[in-house]
């Protein structure tokens, strides 16, 4: 049993099916990437896990339990995306520590749970500023600092790097590299750039119009592929 299974998922925006009786697992502590090309799914796959849309046919499972029907809030998954999504009036401090607030956790837990996640992403200077005061690493610094402190089993990355400069988006995939050893945490990271792909998966999970066109390891994709398009994502040339 995998930490995250999809069973048949499919999803529908009126007649246009988007997902494609999708069948996948990613296995506890496992970092699992998606790629393929820009309208083919990704998003929405991840959202459907998210549970930000329902799914139109089949079973999703976390830790073997079926969350189709489970609100996003009480799914134990956090979600980073690419436009940070941080609140304006809030401190770092409180955009880090509000979905735990909201869950009725204790003041003394959430300082606890926020200076540690701080320490990690080494925000501390950082605490009290407001998003309009940070630069776009920073921000996304915060969006990831935000997901840890919730502790979730499974971290739901959305092209996390793709607002940022080059420098900067090398030094942040490390970081998120790092905080995978570190919280031992299972990890599904959106993108559509291939060294992101090769340097950050276990797994890479490769999608066409809305199907898994195929699954494998970096180096078994970029040697074994098996077609031209994976080749074209991951391959080596053909
Ligand atoms: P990706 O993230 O791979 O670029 P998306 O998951 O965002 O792709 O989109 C997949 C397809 O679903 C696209 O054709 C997109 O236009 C469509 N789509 C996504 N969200 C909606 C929506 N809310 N309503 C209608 N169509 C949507
Ligand atoms: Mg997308």
């Amino acid at each position: 049993m995998g930490a995250l299974e999809l069973k048949a998922v499919g999803k529908s925006f009126g007649k246009t099916e988007v997902i494609r009786g999708v069948d996948l697992t990613v296995e506890d502590g496992e970092f699992c990437v998606f790629v393929g090309p820009s309208g083919c799914g990704k998003s929405t796959l991840l959202r459907i896990i998210a549970g930000l849309e329902d799914a139109s046919a089949g079973d999703i499972l976390l830790d073997g339990q079926r969350i189709n029907d489970v609100a996003p809030a009480k799914r134990e998954l956090a979600m980073v995306f690419q436009s940070y999504a941080l609140y304006p009036h809030l401190t770092v401090r409180d955009n880090m520590g509000l979905a735990l607030k909201q869950a009725g956790v204790a003041k003394a837990e959430i300082a606890a749970a926020t200076d540690k996640a701080a320490d990690m992403l080494a925000l501390g200077p950082l605490m009290d500023r407001r998003p309009a005061e940070l630069s776009g690493g920073q921000r996304q610094r915060v969006a990831i600092g935000r997901a840890i402190v919730r502790r979730p089993k499974l971290f739901l990355f959305d092209e996390p790097l793709s607002n940022l400069d080059a420098a900067l988006r090398v030094a942040t995939r490390i970081e998120i590299a790092r905080l995978h050893r570190e919280l031992a945490a299972t990890m599904i990271y959106v993108t559509h750039d291939q060294v992101e792909a090769m340097t950050l998966a276990d797994k890479i999970v490769v999608l066409r119009a809305g199907r898994v066109e195929q699954v494998g390891a970096p180096m078994q994709l970029y040697n074994d592929p098996d077609n031209v398009f994976v080749a074209g994502f991951i391959g080596s040339p053909q």
